[in-house]
Formats: structure tokens, sequence, C-alpha cells
């Protein structure tokens, strides 16, 4: 699970995820303006510190395709995993298709893991136990991570406000977002976006 928020215990700045989900669009269609919720996978991520865009930000968790066929193995026989898909609550045919999903998406995945914000890979873990961040002006800074219980509002659900969460091809790249919810959630308005021009080196 993600923390809400990191702070830094020696100068107090706080560095806020700017998003938190994603999705892999696995569709064999070219992007439209609309794309089917059938369509989509979840993205695992774990929290990171990206150097290029000096932020907090998500990056693909993509463990090994070991992981991914022992999982699918579970749950063939009914047993509940946490990753790639937490299933604990899932009725069996629909962990066996999530994670066959899944592993299909891991055996066709050549790009290593990237930071969602950039696509680079100029990224440091934060969820280990001590992580180095070497933030602006402060040199001594222990950064904390802060989790409030309930407190995170998350995205617009796509039917009262966008939804906007971000949307990638299978190997990472950025190419939309999730907007609003249409046919009682069955499809999704898109919009496009792409990851920034890379900065100019220093
Ligand atoms: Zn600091
Ligand atoms: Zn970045």
């Amino acid at each position: 699970m993600l923390p809400d928020l990191y702070v830094c215990t020696s100068c107090d700045e706080r560095f806020y995820f700017k998003f938190r989900e994603a999705y892999y669009y696995m569709g064999a269609a070219p992007l439209g303006k609309q794309i089917a919720d059938a369509d989509l996978l979840w993205v695992n991520v774990r929290p990171a510190w990206c150097k290029d865009c000096d932020c907090v930000c998500v990056v693909e968790d993509i463990a090994s395709l070991r992981v991914f066929e022992d999982a699918y193995g579970a749950a063939r026989t009914g047993r509940p995993v946490e990753y790639p898909a937490y299933t604990e609550y899932m009725k069996a045919p629909d962990a066996l298709r999530e994670l066959g999903d899944q592993l299909r998406w891991r055996m066709g995945r050549r790009h290593a893991a990237r930071a969602l914000c950039c696509g680079g890979s100029r990224y440091q873990w934060m969820d280990v136990a001590q992580p180095l961040l070497k933030h602006a002006q402060c040199d001594f800074g222990v950064i904390d991570s802060r989790i409030h219980i309930g407190s995170y509002c998350g995205p617009g659900s796509g039917v009262h406000a966008p939804a906007n969460i971000r949307l990638y091809d299978p190997e990472g790249e950025l190419i939309g977002q999730l907007t609003w919810r249409k046919q009682d959630g069955r499809m999704w308005d898109i919009e496009p976006m792409r990851y920034p021009p890379p900065a100019a080196d220093d």
C-alpha cells in the first residue's frame, strides 16, 4: 500500500504523489476516444523518488515471469495470491481471468520498469528501510512516510468528476488518461496524454 505522503524529518518538506494508480491498455484496436473497461489491466506499482522529475512517484513493480506463473498456478487450484493481483475476495473465475491477463502481459513485456511520471529509469525506491533522498538545500533529511487511514480521497470516480487515471501501453509508455465512465462503467472516455519531452541533460 502506498503511503499518503512523505515528510522530511529535518526541514519538514512534504512530498505528495501526483497520481497513485494506473492501467495498461490491453486492447487490440488502436486507441480511439473510448475504450472498454475489460481492456484495462491494473498496473502494480511501488513508491519511488524520480531523480529526473524531482518528485515522489510510482514505478512499475514487475516481478519475474516465474512469480506470475506461480500466481496463475495458485489461482487454478483456488488459492488466493496478493501479487500480481489481490485475489482474496475475488470469485474464482474472476481471479483466474485477472491472473491470466497479468501473466499474458508479463510474457510480452520487454522494457524494464519505468517511473510512470516520465517513463525514465533514474529512480530509487521509497519503500525500503531508510530511503535516501537528497532534496533541494537539505542534506540530512530522513524521510518518513505518513499514512492517514481514510484520508485519501482519490481521483474522481469518473461519474461526477473526471477520474483522470493514467493509461499506459503494455511497455509502460504513457498514452492517455481515463476521464469519464460511460455505459454503467463498461466504457471509459479517454483523452490522449504523453510523457513530457526529456529535459536537457545536466
Ligand atoms: Zn529536508
Ligand atoms: Zn520522472
